[in-house]
């Protein structure tokens, strides 16, 4: 449970918590987390732990993300994670926010997805309905 500040009290998900970044997730040997992704045009880390939460840090520089190995995740959380904005991440995948058409730039709408678990790997349809196409985004994959 996560407490949300807009609601004030504990919740499992919330409206409130920010979608989910598009980027691939890549699994970790750490004790507490399960997966780390990074979108360096958001400088967004979003971090996933074993317990369930999900948690997204900003701004995260690029470089700072490259220090971060299996053997720093405890102490980059420890020691240099409270620098950063932390924010809870939505499990619901319905708050993905719309990809953008990657042929003419406009906002898609989803059709539906594959794969079961939302930490790992799962798939997004997208339609355009100007050009009348659609195409799969790939949400997080082990590596
Ligand atoms: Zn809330
Ligand atoms: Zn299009």
């Amino acid at each position: 449970m996560v407490y949300c500040r807009q609601c004030q009290q504990k919740v499992e998900d919330c409206e409130h918590f920010v979608p989910p970044i598009e980027a691939t997730r890549v699994k970790v040997f750490d004790p507490k987390v399960e997966t780390l992704a990074y979108n360096e045009k958001l400088r967004v880390l979003e971090i996933g732990f074993k317990s369930g939460q999900v948690w997204q840090l900003s701004p995260v520089a690029p470089d700072i993300y490259a220090e971060i190995q299996n053997s720093t995740i405890s102490g980059f959380l420890k020691f240099i994670a409270h620098r950063f904005k932390a924010s809870p991440v939505r499990k619901d995948e319905a708050s993905m926010p719309a990809a953008e058409c990657s042929r003419c730039g406009s906002p898609m709408t989803r059709q539906y997805r594959t794969g079961s678990n939302f930490q790992s790997s799962f798939r997004l349809l997208w339609a355009c309905a100007r050009c009348k196409r659609t195409e799969w985004r790939l949400y997080g994959k082990g590596r």
